[in-house]
């Protein structure tokens, strides 16, 4: 038996005594055997992890945070785009793309005072 299965193995036991289960279904990778715990799957053979879509989903204030980079980023870029742009009227796009995006970062603050 390999180091990794032997350490698998321990985990697998651990998992189990903290409320795991061991699952009939084997492995669909490999067969192995597997256990289940808090949602995730766990192949005590091969090590294959699964872990089911309504876990990955994140909390609310995370997305928040990562939005409110991304339009920083994005304010930051328009801003460099606005700096070059000679034409009037793509001007005209780039502000209102920036007050856009001011609004929504405007609500984020907003929404952090608050809580
Ligand atoms: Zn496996």
């Amino acid at each position: 038996m390999s180091e990794d299965i032997k350490r698998r193995m321990d985990i697998a036991v651990e998992l189990i005594r903290k409320g795991g289960t061991l699952l009939k279904e084997p492995c669909i990778k490999c067969g192995g055997v597997q256990v289940r715990y808090k949602g995730r799957t766990l192949c005590v053979n091969c090590g294959s992890i699964e872990s089911p879509i309504e876990l990955e989903v994140p909390s609310f204030n995370e997305v928040i945070a990562n939005l409110k980079d991304l339009i920083t980023i994005k304010i930051q870029e328009v801003s460099n785009q606005l700096k070059v742009e000679t034409n009037v009227e793509k001007q005209t796009q780039l502000t209102s793309l920036l007050l856009q995006y001011l609004q929504i970062m405007e609500r984020i603050l907003k929404r952090e005072e608050s809580s």
